[in-house]
């Protein structure tokens, strides 16, 4: 029985899978995955399809938990959030904030669903906090044989730094509970800055600002910087219209439209990248803090980012930049660089080290391999880990000496998932057999 494809939110993923089961219990997850078992078939999980590479592809069964996505009990007094592991990150921030409560920090969207956020190590900017995955403080799997456990650092201390970053390979999170913040508000100024200051001040503007991040372009003297602080004021959110324009208008319609300048005269790109830059201007933002951390990406780009120990991060810029300029890469796109503290998951790519991510992109219908392969090879030079969620070029045995805790995941997944139950081409590639 084949149920037509899937295919994930930038559309250049596509799998045709044997079946694609959408449980909406516990129980109706168990039954998915004993059938998918007496039929010796592998199986992946699909979050909301945010992933850039084939993390989620299989021609076997493909299980959805978008109707598991209910919130299941929320302690405001201890901050702890229970939760099923298909809901969006966007639809639990606001069931917290209901209550009084946070993600102490987000990416740059909120639509992926919680399970498959922490799966590949997701984060956001602030040198001081984590990634995404280091708030969960329980775990529940639904391993091959449908049987569920709950994993925490006390029951099984070596599963829990595991299945926190498990890239989906030891089974199906089902539930997860995770350790939330008292709520707070964000201010938020997104401005430009001369790209040579931004480079010279950088351990600066990291240490003295709860979150600093920018996104560089290609051929442009300036940069784009986002610098958010919390403040005790009450949140002011912009007006629809001011928000719409910068939202929707700036950040997606005009941008989109000069990355189609840009493919359409490749010529014309330094030119392109330098008026986006200037064309930005200044925005300030006091909000909910959820509200200044995500905002809607519409268009459409593929991308690899990397982590790298945060010493590196100035120069590694300089290197990325001056590639795209120098080896002539037609790149109408920004590259990001985000601040990230270090955490102990086995496979988190800040693991054990404050981290610089640096993701590069490209957009739609444009060469991205060439430029990719050519960043890449400079941030192995940096001992640099792949976000698991997005592309890039790298191989089980070229991974493992830069993950200290490689052979422990391993041994959690020999334990776990014995039989290789949830593995694809992707998991094969990265993890191994
Ligand atoms: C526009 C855009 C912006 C982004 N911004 C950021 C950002 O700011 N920071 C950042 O770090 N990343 C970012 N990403 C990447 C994204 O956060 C990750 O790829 C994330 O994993 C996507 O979550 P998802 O729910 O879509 O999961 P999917 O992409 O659907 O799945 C990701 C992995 O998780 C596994 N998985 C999903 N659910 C489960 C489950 N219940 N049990 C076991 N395994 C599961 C899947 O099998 C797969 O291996 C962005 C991506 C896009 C497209």
């Amino acid at each position: 029985m084949n149920q037509g494809s899937w295919r994930n939110f930038a559309g250049d993923q596509v799998c045709r899978p044997r079946t694609i089961e959408h449980p909406g219990t516990a129980a109706e997850l168990t039954a998915v995955l004993e059938r998918a078992d007496a039929r010796g078939e592998t199986v992946r999980v699909a979050g909301s399809g945010h992933s850039f590479n084939d993390a989620v592809l299989t021609e076997g069964t493909m299980i959805s938990l978008a109707r598991m996505n209910r919130v299941l009990d929320i302690d405001s007094t201890s901050g702890l959030v229970r939760c099923e592991a298909g809901i969006s990150l966007g639809a639990l921030s606001a069931a917290m904030w209901q209550q009084g409560l946070a993600f102490a920090n987000l990416g740059d969207i909120d639509v992926q669903s919680i399970a498959g956020a922490t799966a590949t190590g997701t984060h956001g900017t602030g040198i001081g906090l984590p990634n995404l995955s280091a708030s969960l403080r329980s775990i529940e799997l639904t391993t091959a044989d449908g049987r569920r456990v709950e994993i925490d650092a006390d029951s099984d201390p070596e599963a829990y730094r595991a299945a926190r970053v498990g890239v989906g390979a030891l089974g199906v999170v089902s539930a997860v509970t995770l350790q939330a913040v008292p709520a707070f508000t964000l201010s938020g100024v997104d401005t430009v800055a001369p790209r040579a200051q931004v480079l010279e001040q950088l351990d600066d503007l990291v240490d003295s600002n709860d979150h600093f991040g920018f996104f560089a372009f290609a051929h442009s003297p300036l940069v784009m910087t986002k610098t958010w602080n919390r403040t005790s004021e009450a949140p002011r959110p912009l007006p629809a219209a001011a928000e719409w324009i910068q939202d929707e208008l700036l950040t997606n319609y005009t941008f989109w439209a000069m990355c189609r300048l840009g493919r359409a005269r490749p010529q014309w790109i330094p030119a392109v990248n330098r008026l986006c830059t200037r064309l930005s201007g200044t925005t300030r933002r006091v909000d909910r803090s959820y509200r200044v951390f995500a905002t809607p990406r519409r268009v459409p780009i593929t991308e690899m980012e990397y982590a790298i120990p945060r010493e590196h991060a100035a120069e590694a810029v300089r290197r990325i930049l001056a590639l795209a300029e120098e080896s002539r890469f037609d790149v109408p796109v920004p590259i990001e660089v985000r601040f990230v503290a270090p955490d102990d998951a086995f496979l988190s790519p800040a693991g054990d080290r404050p981290t610089c991510y640096i993701a590069v992109h490209q957009f739609e219908n444009m060469a991205w391999d060439n430029y990719f392969r050519a960043v890449e090879q400079i941030m192995i030079g940096y001992g640099g880990r792949p976000h698991w969620g997005k592309r890039h070029f790298r191989t089980a045995a070229d991974l493992a000496p830069e993950f200290p805790h490689w052979d422990r995941f391993a041994a959690v997944r020999d334990r776990l998932d014995p039989q290789r139950r949830f593995t694809n081409a992707y998991v094969e590639r990265v993890l191994g057999n």
